[in-house]
């Protein structure tokens, strides 16, 4: 394997029945290996574990996530990477919410794993998972530095006419309600790729990037920096999703108390589980969509249109607010891979200066790469998103100030 472990970071991404890792080199990008612990805490558990360009599979109960992790480990040193022994360069966690506390990478000690636990108020499904993960990893490998990594820290410096929702402002003020967004880490590596594919100075572009993965969002980024996000208060907001319905009359969450008797947990669930393309079509993957549109089922269709219609009418609310763009480019599962979305999101836009170029959006290609007409004043672009990578160089970053 030629390098030891000590130059690499475990990256953890710690959901509340799974946990994803990676273990690679944030210099060269080498991924000595990675997997996925999912169903934790059910009787059929199971661990995937890739390395080398060989994938073993262990089925088995896993009570909890340090069990979960404790099994990694042993698969680690199986494939010729005894984490325990050797050690890591530092351990780099997925936290969810930083809330107003985190806006940059932070080393994990006691206090600042208590407040990440206390940010759960703002992200109950995500934080306690993110939480476990870092415990677990803690216990598992003391030594190690733990680094937390937050999906909002990019867009922590919105501008308050971005971030302000018109509510009562001393209720916003008593519980935290702002805007926060997610997908920070994404939006920040893509719109950083961007510039260096472009060959441009990141502080003269404007830029929105479309993140669109089973979660989606969309940013505007002027010179580098967020001016606007799509996500919200939590990553409810925004653009219709795979089970997540994006933006909403408010007005409907007391509808469905009052009318289906639902209470809060209930709607909580139906926002996060049961809408988007899930509860209008039945999937919530656009692969099974597509077959799905091609039977002629209608629900389908409709939830296709009304992923379209949303997305450009961030791409249209981006366009003003940005005052004219330079690049938009297309991330994550649905953004990489479905060049139906992109040409759909962005038909009929050529008095705008955005052409995409059929050709191009239709090539076999997973690298990074411009999609747009030759001559078209804005370069429209797909670029792999590698949130692993960009925790990785994050902690890595934090663990070099210490020496
Ligand atoms: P997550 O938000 O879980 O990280 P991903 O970014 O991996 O999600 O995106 C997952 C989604 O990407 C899937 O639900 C699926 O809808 C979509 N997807 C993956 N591959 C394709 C493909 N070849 N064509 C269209 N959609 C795809």
């Amino acid at each position: 394997m030629g390098e030891t472990a000590e130059n690499f970071v475990l990256v953890i991404n710690s959901g509340s029945s799974s946990i994803k890792y990676q273990l690679l080199d944030p210099e060269s990008s080498v991924v000595a290996a990675s997997g996925i612990v999912e169903r934790i805490g059910e009787d059929d558990s199971v661990i995937q574990h890739r390395a080398d360009g060989e994938s073993t599979e262990r089925r088995e109960p896993i009570a909890d996530h340090t069990a979960g992790l404790r099994l990694v480990f042993e698969m680690f040193a199986a494939t010729g990477h005894d984490l325990r022994r050797e050690g890591v360069r530092a351990v780099g966690h997925r936290v969810v919410h930083g809330g107003e506390v985190f806006y940059r990478p932070t080393l994990i000690d006691d206090d600042v794993a208590a407040a990440i636990s206390d940010l759960s108020a703002l992200a109950p499904l995500h934080n306690p998972a993110n939480l476990a993960g870092i415990e677990s990893a803690r216990a598992l490998l003391p030594d190690a530095p733990q680094v937390a990594v937050f999906d909002t820290a990019f867009f922590h410096g919105l501008p308050a006419a971005a971030k302000t929702y018109a509510i009562d402002a001393k209720v916003a003020a008593a519980h935290g309600i702002r805007k926060y967004g997610f997908h920070g880490t994404s939006h920040e590596y893509v719109s950083g790729r961007v510039a260096e594919l472009l060959g441009r100075d990141p502080g003269e572009l404007n830029q929105i990037v479309f993140h669109l993965g089973n979660g989606a969002s969309a940013s505007a980024i002027r010179g580098g920096r967020p001016v606007d996000t799509s996500m919200g208060l939590t990553p409810l907001e925004g653009l219709v999703m795979g089970t997540r319905p994006g933006d909403l009359d408010p007005g409907i969450v007391a509808h469905l108390a009052r009318s289906a008797h639902l209470d809060i947990d209930q709607i909580d669930t139906l926002l996060n589980r049961d809408s988007g393309i899930k509860g209008l079509s039945g999937v919530n993957d656009f692969r099974e969509l597509r077959r799905l549109i091609e039977t002629g089922d209608d629900a389908a269709r409709l939830a296709y249109d009304v992923y379209v219609h949303r997305l450009r009418r961030y791409l249209g609310a981006y366009l003003i607010e940005l005052g004219g763009v330079d690049a938009i480019t297309f991330t994550a599962g649905v953004g990489e891979n479905s060049p139906q979305v992109r040409a759909d999101a962005l038909a009929g836009l050529a008095r705008f200066g955005i052409e995409v170029d059929p050709a191009a959006n239709t090539a076999e290609n997973r690298t990074a790469r411009r999609i747009s007409t030759p001559d078209a004043p804005v370069a429209v672009l797909v670029v792999p998103t590698n949130e692993e990578l960009a925790i990785a160089r994050a902690a890595r970053r934090v663990v070099d100030r210490l020496d």
